[in-house]
């Protein structure tokens, strides 16, 4: 894939089901940058019971975010490793408007940016069937549905065979609660990325290739030679 040296970030905000970790693997991986997920990041600390995985827990189970020094902290040290030097795609973060300030401060001191925040929406109900037919890999965190994205054996990863399992999570009363705190919270970076105007709102009810595509496009065409 051709690409000049700069790096590329890519934001991808949403409400809980809207498709950023579907998405956000893919895009990564036809523009050759990284996949970063706060959510799947944590869910590892969680399995394997690391003291960041321990403080998170409790928060997760109650569908609360984690405090931002802990994400922020945990975030910027994976944006500087080594297979995030062409760019990342984030997923999930940043989730309040202090950890979009803080990232906007640490990627200025660095002479990056963000160079394009996409918000995914879909309808609540299209939402809810989303999260509650949601399994998840346990080995690689492919996500799959069991009616609109099944995987080709069922309880089995297409990708690597791992197992899928359904997250405590994506019940419907923690589900409930992860939607107020989006709008409470989250809502509000939607408005900072509009400010910034970098900010493109795409319909995520479409089919997963129909977004994909048009994310694509979104990305390519405010960073030109991807
Ligand atoms: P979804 O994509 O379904 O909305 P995630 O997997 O991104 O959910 O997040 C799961 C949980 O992990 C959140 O409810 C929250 O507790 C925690 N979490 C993930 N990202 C962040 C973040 N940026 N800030 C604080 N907490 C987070
Ligand atoms: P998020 O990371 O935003 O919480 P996911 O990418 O995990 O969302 O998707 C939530 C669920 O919806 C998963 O079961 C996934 O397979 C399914 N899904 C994702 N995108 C679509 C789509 N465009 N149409 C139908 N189902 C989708
Ligand atoms: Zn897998």
């Amino acid at each position: 894939m051709e690409r000049d040296t700069k790096s590329v970030h890519v934001v991808l905000i949403g409400p809980p089901g809207a498709g950023k970790g579907t998405q956000a693997a893919r895009v990564a991986s036809r523009l050759g940058i990284a996949h970063i997920a706060s959510g799947d990041m944590f869910r590892e600390a969680v399995a394997n019971r690391t003291p960041q995985g321990v403080q998170a827990k409790a928060y997760i189970d109650r569908g609360e975010l984690v405090p931002d020094d802990v994400t922020v902290a945990m975030v910027m040290e994976r944006l500087e490793q080594p297979g995030c030097r062409e760019g990342a795609i984030l997923d999930g973060f940043p989730r309040t408007l202090a950890q979009a300030q803080a990232l906007d401060r640490a990627f200025r001191e660095q002479g990056t940016r963000v160079e394009r925040a996409i918000y995914l929406c879909a309808p609540t109900d299209e939402l809810l069937r989303r999260l509650a037919g949601r399994w998840l890999c346990r080995s690689c965190q492919a996500a799959y549905h069991e009616v609109s994205n099944p995987p080709k054996v069922t309880g089995q990863c297409d990708r690597c065979g791992g197992e899928l399992y359904q997250r405590d999570d994506d019940s419907r009363e923690v589900a409930q609660r992860r939607f107020e705190v989006y709008l409470e919270q989250t809502a509000p970076v939607i408005d900072f990325y509009r400010a910034e105007g970098v900010l493109d709102e795409l319909d995520g009810a479409r089919g997963i290739d129909e977004v994909t595509h048009a994310i694509l496009q979104t990305v390519r065409r405010a960073c030109g030679s991807i």
